[in-house]
């Protein structure tokens, strides 16, 4: 069963989705050549705890840190550490909060300094195709039509969609019914109602699709280590027109990147 979420609940889910959002661009506004990523990690898990909520993936299923920090050829997951950061890495953050009884969580990957031209499509690649995706979380379409339109805008343009991971409903928990995969057939999978909530979470491959699990068993990697990029948001299936929940409006005010 997928919930549908009422206006109240709807509220809630907002509230989170806007800590996140806010989170992230404060965690971006730190990346920077000599950063650490433990030091992002512990200026988010303040950030989160400063409006009242909680870091959702510290502690779940036993991850070890507030935030998930995944560089370079890291998919998702990516554990902090004492790495500091390098001129032209790509620096995925992932951030998760629980807060009155309900969840948040997008992510967002940031360039540090000047990107090579190949990392710059990346990730307006697999930024423009989580907007491509969220353009069909509609009522009455299926979830093939999100998974489908992620996967049409990027395979064309050479670029590989991760299956093993894949977007999801979120709610009184981090991760509902449904899964959202970023590969599909238009017209197949679960129905989309008013009021269903789905974080939609592209993860792109610069290079082929595989990916291995690291030692940690948390860090995916890609299996022929070419770059990855990851952007999540989370969206309320609306009659007509989706309605975005949380937002990179904030990324935006100092990251020019991605403006239309
Ligand atoms: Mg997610
Ligand atoms: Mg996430």
């Amino acid at each position: 069963m997928i919930k549908i979420r009422t206006g109240e609940e709807i509220a809630l889910l907002k509230e989170n989705a806007l800590i996140v959002s806010k989170t992230l661009a404060e965690v971006g506004r730190h990346v920077a050549p000599g950063v650490t990523t433990k030091s992002l990690e512990v200026l988010a898990e303040t950030f989160i705890r400063d409006h009242g909520a909680e870091p959702a993936f510290l502690g779940y299923e036993d991850f070890p840190a507030a935030i998930c920090i995944s560089l370079n050829s890291t998919v998702v997951h990516g554990i902090p550490s004492d790495y500091a950061l390098q001129e032209g890495d790509l620096v995925s953050i992932d951030v998760g909060t629980r807060y009155k009884g309900y969840f948040g969580d997008s992510a967002y990957t940031f360039g540090v300094g000047v990107l090579s031209p190949e990392n710059q499509q990346l990730l307006r690649i697999t930024h423009d195709s989580l907007f491509k995706g969220i353009a069909k979380a509609v009522a009455g379409n299926r979830v093939g039509d999100i998974s489908a339109a992620v996967q049409n805008h990027v395979e064309p343009l050479g670029f590989s969609v991760v299956r093993k991971m894949v977007g999801h409903g979120i709610g009184t928990k981090l991760h509902e019914k449904p899964d959202v995969p970023n590969y599909g057939r238009q017209g197949q999978g679960k129905k989309l109602a008013d009021g269903m909530v789905l974080c939609i979470e592209p993860m792109i491959n610069a290079g082929g699709s595989g990916v291995y699990l690291e030692e940690d068993n948390w860090t995916l990697k890609t299996e022929d280590h070419k770059n990855s990029a990851h952007f999540e948001l989370t969206v309320v299936v609306r009659s007509g027109k989706p309605e975005i929940l949380s937002t990179f409006d904030f990324i935006d005010e100092y990251n020019k990147t991605y403006q239309a």
